[in-house]
């Protein structure tokens, strides 16, 4: 559903990810990538669509350079659900309304007590605003996506991020997170299997070669831990454990609890609602 801001994981992460190759990274230099915005009456800023194009062409990089076919798919794919308008772009300081809205009751703030807003143009106060600004890289609900454009994201962050947030919108994240969605109560359980997906992704993506289930179980665990969630993980694995190397192999293996990489299959029906 949305993505804390963590410098462990940058740390952790481009230790071992290996400089892209020039050839590679010269192959899209030039290209510019289409993107539908979440709110078109509100273009991004100069900055923040050149911030974003440079993700696009690190993930256009990697569908076609990268080592494994694991990162080579999660990189298309993730790249075309955004090329093809399946996810809408925005900012996460541009954002407005009701999605402004929901990231101010994930973080229990004062400014969205009370029931939904109905104003489009809803902004809350300062104490959201810089909330916002420290507390988040990412953040998506229904196909409408926000990253953290005033922040200085390194590009390869930027897209890791991309493929954590579009890995939230094909498994429709929102709609399994809470036990209530309008108060925004936590389901722990369920919150913890949707971001623990989209770490997994986001591993697997940036790994590429280095990555396995051990790996990315362990990293994946360690991202989600930092949610503050107490999830009963044993109830929904066969050995009744809580274990995440078997919630990986779940997931990367049997596809079940959800799917890693954003076919387009998998857009289907509308986004104003949650399917039964
Ligand atoms: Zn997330």
């Amino acid at each position: 559903m949305f993505k804390l801001t963590s410098l462990v994981l940058v740390s952790l992460l481009v230790g071992c990810t290996p400089e892209p190759s020039a050839s590679a990274s010269h192959h899209t230099e030039d290209t510019t990538h289409v993107f539908s915005e979440t709110n078109p009456n509100a273009p991004l800023p100069t900055s923040a669509r050149e911030q974003l194009q440079r993700a696009l062409a690190a993930l256009a990089a990697a569908g076609d350079g990268a080592d494994t076919e694991q990162t080579r798919e999660l990189a298309k794919q993730t790249l075309a659900r955004i090329t093809d308008g399946d996810v809408l772009i925005g900012s996460i300081e541009g954002a407005r309304g009701i999605d402004r809205w929901h990231m101010c009751k994930d973080f229990g703030l004062g400014a969205c007590d009370g029931p939904p807003t109905e104003d489009p143009d809803w902004l809350g106060d300062d104490e959201l605003a810089n909330t916002l600004a420290d507390g988040l890289d990412g953040y998506m609900w229904g196909n409408r996506l926000y990253f953290a454009s005033a922040a200085t994201m390194e590009t390869e962050m930027l897209a890791a991020t991309l493929v954590h947030e579009v890995n939230h919108v094909a498994n429709r994240s929102e709609c399994s997170y809470y036990a209530d969605i309008l108060s925004h109560e936590v389901d722990d359980t369920h919150a913890y299997i949707e971001e623990f997906r989209a770490f997994l992704a986001e591993c697997f993506y940036i790994e590429d070669d280095g990555a396995n289930i051990d790996s990315c179980a362990q990293l994946a665990a360690e991202h989600v831990g930092e949610y503050g969630f107490f999830p009963d993980i044993g109830s929904v694995l066969a050995s009744g454990n809580d274990d995440p190397v078997e919630l990986t192999r779940l997931m990367v293996e049997s596809h079940e609890l959800g799917e890693l990489v954003p076919v387009a299959s998998l857009w289907q029906g509308d986004f104003d609602t949650c399917p039964e």
